[in-house]
């Protein structure tokens, strides 16, 4: 009698899910079932998200499709929302809101993160936050709307409060939201003729930590600084939000800033589904051991940001959020599932970090490859060659966007297909009984 191929079933299709059934689907050459179970049918490489609300990159570019790329994989479009694990089985909704389930001989959960919340009146209603393509969609559509209507007013506050962008959370994903954008609405406010002769839109960068980019070396952080400040951010350190309105936000050193753009980048925290399953979790992470086994669980295997990874490095921590770590987890988490299912030796993940790249926009960046700190031109090239390389596909689609955007200007007009409503910043909150910000209905 035939023997039933074992199933493996891969919860998430970002940086680790995506690698891990790369891996899987070479190494198994068939002799494993593959299942990646992703609520969209991309694998989106995030880090040039903040390209696509500047208007430089198309979204598709950065989207790249799972069918293509991974021959071999069953792909099942589904959000999990249990996981059974005595019974080894996984329940998902589809995105027509039918129930499923999926047996598996072994489980890899790579949800990643989503936006990370403070209880501040006002931020759930009218931030926007920045982690997935329908908010870089929405962010984009708003920041064009907004100059826009600047153009048109007659009202020097409203004009005022519609070009001032604040941002929240100077890490790597709010400095470069800010970077790109004040590129994008100078590009787009040389296009408009109520504008064109006024003060430039007003950007302004907070954190709470005394400098940009608080979690890498601090010469990044000097160079966007110097960068930013240059392109004339107002950089507000030891700074955050107090309340939020429908017109601007007060900080917590009293002043009030007129706004219709609260862009929020402080940070993310563990997809919900790990607090759903009930293991273990350090920090919100679920726990797992340095081969990226669950204990007490031998046929479950996790990675990511979702997963607090002991640091072989640094030992005591845990890996940090990001891609490098990500990418390099799902990696192993496949040859660790292999083992499991005899075929080769499960192996600890350990990984020194290569350093970072932070794109300032044009041909700006902070890079410390190899530790090695560069800024300017040179580190814009490496950045974007990097970003290149470590794409699964779409390369010569980004390149040639990149291309149109140093030689034509911005294209500036509003698509309006992703609503407010559907991009809450509390992933909690559900979207039904959510107050729209500037929706006056479903449509
Ligand atoms: C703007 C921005 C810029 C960044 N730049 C960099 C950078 O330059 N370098 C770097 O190293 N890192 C960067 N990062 C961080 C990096 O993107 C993350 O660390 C990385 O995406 C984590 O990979 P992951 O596979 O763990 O999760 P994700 O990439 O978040 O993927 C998780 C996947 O799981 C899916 N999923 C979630 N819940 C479920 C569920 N219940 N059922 C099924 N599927 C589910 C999601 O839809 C998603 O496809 C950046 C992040 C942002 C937001």
């Amino acid at each position: 009698m035939k023997r039933r191929r074992p199933r493996i079933v891969i919860v998430g299709a970002g940086f680790a899910g995506y690698e891990c059934a790369r891996t899987l689907s070479r190494q198994a050459k068939g002799a494993a079932e593959i299942v990646l179970i992703n609520p969209n049918d991309y694998f989106l490489y995030v880090p040039l998200l903040p390209e696509v609300a500047a208007g430089i990159l198309e979204p598709r570019r950065i989207s790249v499709s799972l069918t293509a790329t991974l021959p071999g994989v069953r792909l099942v479009l589904g959000e999990v929302h249990d996981v059974d694990f005595d019974a080894r089985r996984v329940d998902y909704t589809d995105p027509e809101d039918r129930g499923g389930s999926l047996s598996y001989d072994r489980l890899v959960l790579t949800v990643g993160s989503v936006n990370k919340l403070l209880p501040i009146p006002g931020v759930a209603e009218h931030a926007h936050g920045f982690r997935g393509m329908p908010e870089a969609l929405y962010l984009r559509d708003h920041i064009t709307r907004q100059i826009e209507m600047a153009g048109a007013a007659d009202d020097p506050a409203e004009r005022a409060a519609r070009t001032t962008f604040v941002v929240v959370g100077a890490g790597y994903t709010g400095t470069e939201v800010t970077a790109q954008g004040v590129r994008f609405t100078d590009s787009l406010v040389r296009q408009n003729t109520g504008l064109r002769d006024g003060p430039r839109p007003r950007w302004l960068l907070l954190d709470l930590a005394d400098r940009l980019l608080p979690e890498l070396d601090e010469r990044l952080s000097g160079t966007a600084d110097r960068v930013l400040r240059a392109r004339g951010v107002e950089i507000r350190t030891r700074t955050s939000v107090k309340e939020a309105t429908a017109d601007g936000v007060l900080l917590d050193d009293g002043e009030f800033i007129g706004t219709r753009s609260l862009i929020w980048c402080v940070g993310v925290r563990p997809d919900p589904l790990v607090e759903a399953v009930g293991l273990p979790t350090d920090k919100g992470r679920l726990c797992v051991d340095a081969y990226l086994g669950v204990p007490g669980r031998p046929e479950v295997f996790a990675c990511g940001d979702a997963t607090a990874v002991p640091d072989l490095t640094r030992p005591g921590e845990t890996t940090p959020m990001t891609a490098q770590h990500a990418q390099r987890q799902g990696k192993v988490a496949a040859h660790n599932v292999a083992a499991s299912c005899g075929q080769g030796t499960p192996r600890a993940y350990e990984h020194h970090d290569l350093g970072f790249m932070v794109d300032l926009g044009g041909v700006q960046a902070a890079a410390n490859p190899l530790h090695v700190p560069l800024s300017g031109p040179l580190a814009g090239a490496i950045t974007r060659g990097y970003h290149l390389l470590a794409m699964p596909g779409n390369r010569i689609r980004v390149a040639t966007d990149w291309f149109l955007d140093a030689v034509l200007p911005r294209q500036g007009v509003q698509l309006g297909l992703v609503r407010s409503w559907s991009v809450p910043l509390d992933t909690e909150t559900p979207e039904v009984a959510r107050v729209p910000n500037d929706t006056p209905g479903r449509s």
